[in-house]
């Protein structure tokens, strides 16, 4: 798999970024998408929940995107 590193260290797969919607709405506007994943991946390898479902419905601070995709807030605003 080939991956990206960004100027901050964070990596992901390039066909993952290659295939991100182009919106740039929400609080997230302009923010790395590679630290994003990172950031994603790393939480979703806790096993602390059985879905991303789950994850979304646990979270006291969810942003909802035009698309319905869910992230926390406070990751976004990092
Ligand atoms: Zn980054």
């Amino acid at each position: 798999m080939n991956n990206e590193t960004c100027i901050h260290g964070g990596v992901s797969p390039i066909t993952l970024l290659s295939n991100l919607h182009h919106s740039q709405a929400g609080s997230g506007r302009h923010r790395c998408p590679t630290c994003a994943y990172e950031q994603g991946f790393n939480i979703g390898s806790t096993g602390n929940w059985k879905s991303y479902d789950e994850y979304c419905a646990s979270l006291v601070d969810p942003e909802v995107c035009q698309n319905g995709a869910i992230a926390p807030t406070y990751i976004l605003s990092i």
